[in-house]
């Protein structure tokens, strides 16, 4: 059989980046990812890099180089709900409740990120196998998605000066908007923030803000309550981790801003309960954290019947198929300073085009973005699971 699998890998990467880049809630210091690519018998290789995974990386690149490369060696790369399940059902790692959350949770996270990393590189060798780009496989909504800038983050030292220089940058790139970092300061602050952002863009560029799950209720109503007259177009993860339905229900109900959520998710079954709790208005649900794109789908098969709309966490390389692929996808977002994304600056080939405020979706087979293999041989981690 032409299609068969005959081998799964991955490999983990590691990049130090030259700053810190500080959000509502936490501090980037390395960018991390996985390469993991799906052999054929004809030869195809599907390969994808995704994830940034800073604790687990290893434990995810074991789990796909010994039990799945298993269990789908011999496969044929079409029985993709085949190898979902067969991956999802795998008792490889302990997946036991003893109520010890660090030990409970994180098997389960490691068991999802691995399912992504190969479903998407099983997607990709599809396409490959067929010649067709993935988001044509998937439904071909739209040839072109809008996309923004994930900036606006906080720095020490960083004057308003620097944040408008870093804004018009945006534009002059031809980005739509940007999502602007806040929660890490008060709703008030951050509010001036944001009118200095509108202020300095004009009233056609796209403002978003992400507060990462800082802020209490009150705190979030408070922001929304600031901004209103500024035209933000969403508010993301605006609560605190522990009150992700009521209280991003409550923000959603009386903060008259779009909620978004969906990021933190594993599985299709968190995003139904965001669903079932009316506690967003648009999903960002993440295809490389929570089970691939065989989930990302039937998360959003779910949320076009909530009218609810689909955005998508990061990982532009996956996200511009998928937010193509769907009537109710949003905006793809990319990090535009190198610095904070060398990953996407430096393993594709070639990156998509980017005009008018839209990103071009890649017209090559599977993903079409293939990796330079001397970029994944210099940011190889240093300890490499087999
Ligand atoms: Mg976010």
């Amino acid at each position: 059989m032409k299609t068969q699998i005959v081998e799964v890998s991955a490999i983990p990467l590691e990049k130090s980046l030259q700053k810190t880049f500080q959000g509502g809630t936490y501090r980037i210091t390395s960018r991390y990812t996985l390469v993991t690519q799906v052999r054929l018998a004809n030869g195809v290789v599907g390969q994808t890099f995704g994830g940034d995974e800073e604790k687990y990386q290893k434990e995810i690149a074991a789990l796909i180089n010994g039990h799945f490369g298993e269990k789908l060696r011999g496969q044929d790369v079409f029985d993709v709900e085949r190898h979902w399940q067969a991956m999802f059902e795998c008792k490889c790692l302990d997946q036991a409740n003893r109520g010890i959350h660090t030990l409970d949770l994180a098997n389960k996270a490691i068991l999802m990120q691995a399912i992504a990393a190969v479903d998407i590189a099983v997607w990709d060798a599809m396409g490959k196998a067929l010649e067709l780009p993935l988001y044509k496989m998937l439904g071909g909504y739209r040839d072109e998605v809008p996309v923004i800038a994930i900036g606006g983050y906080y720095e020490s030292g960083k004057a308003e000066k620097d944040l408008a220089c870093e804004l018009l940058s945006y534009k002059e790139a031809g980005l739509s908007g940007i999502k602007l970092k806040v929660g890490g300061l008060t709703p008030a602050e951050d509010a001036d923030r944001v009118r200095f952002a509108r202020e300095t863009v004009g009233k056609d560029f796209l403002i978003a803000c992400d507060a990462n799950q800082a802020w209490t209720v009150d705190q979030a109503l408070e922001f929304c309550r600031r901004v209103l007259g500024y035209n933000v177009r969403w508010f993301e993860e605006p609560v605190q981790w522990f009150d992700q339905l009521q209280g991003l229900a409550l923000v959603r109900k009386y903060g008259g801003l779009p909620v978004v959520a969906g990021q933190g998710e594993i599985s299709r079954f968190g995003c139904r309960d965001l669903l079932l709790a009316g506690a967003v208005d648009i999903l960002n649900f993440d295809a490389t954290i929570g089970g691939g794109i065989t989930e990302w789908r039937r998360v959003a098969a779910m949320a076009g019947m909530c009218h609810v709309k689909m955005g998508h966490h990061e990982e532009p390389q996956v996200a511009i198929h998928l937010l193509a692929s769907v009537p109710h996808g949003l905006y793809v977002e990319i990090f535009p300073d190198r610095q904070r994304d060398p990953m996407w600056f430096e393993l594709p080939v070639g990156r998509p085009k980017i005009a008018h405020g839209r990103m071009v979706v890649p017209q090559e087979p599977g993903l079409g973005m293939p990796l330079r293999a001397e970029v994944i041989e210099q940011y190889r981690a240093s300890e490499v699971p087999v």
